[in-house]
């Protein structure tokens, strides 16, 4: 009632005298069907938006979660430049390769696992998943989209320099969020001379970390990324946090995952890294990311030996998809049929986002000249006085959605001499009304995602009657546009 600016007494008794008397109740959830119906009865016209309804979402939260088995926590390393990151993942990931394993040589595929040894209970992690996606720009960049990947950040400070600019921010991203990342500082390099871990903890102290050795629950341990001392510790704080924060998951049903990296190789095509988060990844499956889909090929871990199924927390890379998926995009799992469904809605909602875009460009455009007009109106008095030629279109799109977007982006386009004008924009393929009426308007008839039978193309063809159809918005953008420059006089 608020929406639709009218009191909800009134909107109670309209939906009655219409018919919907079940429905009339203050605490009645309507359908969108109904509630269009009701808006566009008030003289609104609404747009359904289904388009979350035929998406492919990640399986509810387990109702039983005491019950799942553990997980791996997912670590990212992060701290300032040189303080020693790249050192420490290199050789956290030496332990990743199984020892005796014949030529184990790891590979980078974004991700690696580190056993967790004398870990036989059933009360803790098996295993630490470290990420080492370079940089905080993927990692921020998975946050900007609430992906939270990480479980753990380790901070890595070097015990003979200090607290410096990015280490601040790392400290600021994740006081900011009201995470659940737990943190734990690694102070680094203890086997330099000049190293002095003590005032690294003042430092730190002082930055508001509270250090569990001062009553916080910060964890910090002391190691050498050079030499490996104190990692075994570093992994055993890992292991212990991660107990804390009770993380498991489902072994089994369908994937749930995150793309960490992607290439095309030259053999298998697009590649992408896969966390996988929720459930099991297996050969065969179908999947879905962003824009992409794809059939599981071949899978390898990061010592690149091939797997047939990766269970949560393993990161694998996964050959088979029909496009690049984007790092930070999430991957699910879906019937073929779904998964056509759910990539088409997507497509056409990132093509309204982008519609918007152009909107944008259109208006400002639209504002730049209006301003340059004003201010040099005397020297444009001359055309003014013209009137501009039109361009008339009529516009035919598959959904109201569209056919609206449509109309907003290509209506007004143009300059003082020549100009789009939008005469009707209505929803369904092109009829041979439209054509008669397109004729007698003198106007080009533009359609997004709807077909023209062969008989309609030959009755505009007989009656001169331009049409073209695409089921991309900006073709039809700069269709209009080429449209317009051919009606401007030649300039000498
Ligand atoms: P990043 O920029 O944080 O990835 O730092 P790097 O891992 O590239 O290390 C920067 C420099 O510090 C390199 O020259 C490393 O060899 C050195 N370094 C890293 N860790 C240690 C350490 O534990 N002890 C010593 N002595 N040097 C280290």
């Amino acid at each position: 009632a608020r929406l639709l600016k009218v009191k909800l007494d009134y909107l109670l008794a309209r939906m009655r005298r219409v018919g919907m008397t079940q429905e009339a109740s203050y605490d009645y959830i309507l359908t969108s069907d109904y509630a269009a119906l009701l808006a566009e009865d008030l003289g609104f016209s609404p747009t359904v938006d289904d388009e979350a309804a035929f998406d492919i979402h990640p399986p509810p939260p387990h109702p039983n979660f005491q019950s799942l088995p553990h997980r791996p926590p997912i670590v990212t390393i992060m701290g300032h430049v040189d303080h020693g990151k790249t050192t420490l993942l290199d050789t956290l990931r030496s332990s990743s390769v199984a020892k005796g394993e014949a030529g184990g040589i790891t590979q980078h595929i974004g991700a690696f696992s580190v056993p967790v040894l004398g870990r036989d209970d059933e009360d803790g992690p098996r295993s630490i998943t470290f990420l080492d996606t370079p940089g905080h720009a993927a990692f921020s960049a998975m946050r900007a989209r609430g992906a939270d990947v990480t479980d753990i950040v380790i901070l890595v400070v070097a015990a003979d320099d200090g607290i410096m600019p990015q280490t601040k921010e790392v400290i600021n991203l994740l006081r900011k969020e009201d995470s659940k990342i737990q943190l734990i500082v690694a102070i680094n390099k203890i086997d330099k001379p000049g190293a002095n871990p003590e005032s690294i903890k003042k430092a730190l102290l002082a930055e508001g970390i509270q250090l569990e050795e001062y009553g916080g629950d910060i964890p910090a341990v002391l190691v050498s990324g050079l030499t490996g001392e104190g990692l075994p510790e570093l992994v055993e704080t890992i292991s212990a946090v991660a107990e804390i924060q009770e993380l498991r998951a489902e072994q089994d049903g369908p994937v749930y995952g995150h793309v960490l990296e992607s290439n095309f190789h030259k053999g298998l095509g697009p590649v992408a890294t896969v966390l996988v988060q929720r459930g099991c990844l297996k050969v065969g499956t179908r999947i879905i990311s962003g824009l992409c889909q794809g059939k599981v090929r071949r899978m390898t871990d990061s010592n690149g030996k091939a797997v047939h199924s990766a269970l949560p927390g393993m990161a694998v890379t996964v050959s088979g998809w029909k496009a690049l998926p984007k790092a930070g995009d999430d991957v699910l799992q879906g019937s073929e049929g779904d998964i056509k469904r759910a990539l088409s809605n997507r497509a056409k909602k990132a093509e309204i986002e982008n519609l918007q875009d152009d909107i944008d460009a259109i208006n400002l455009a639209r504002r730049q000249e209006r301003d340059a007009r004003s201010e040099g109106l005397d020297a444009l008095h001359v055309l003014e006085c013209t009137e501009p030629k039109e361009l008339k279109l009529v516009i035919k799109a598959d959904v109201s959605g569209s056919c609206e977007a449509l109309e907003a982006a290509l209506h007004g386009i143009g300059n003082n001499i020549a100009v789009s004008k939008v005469i009707s924009a209505t929803v369904g393929d092109i009829t041979e009304s439209d054509v008669l009426m397109a004729k007698a308007a003198n106007a080009t008839i533009l359609g997004f995602s709807v077909s023209v039978p062969r008989s309609i193309q030959n009755i505009a063809a007989q009656n001169g009657v331009p049409i073209f159809t695409s089921n991309v918005i900006y073709r039809l953008i700069e269709d209009v546009r080429s449209r317009l420059i051919a009606l401007l006089p030649v300039t000498v």
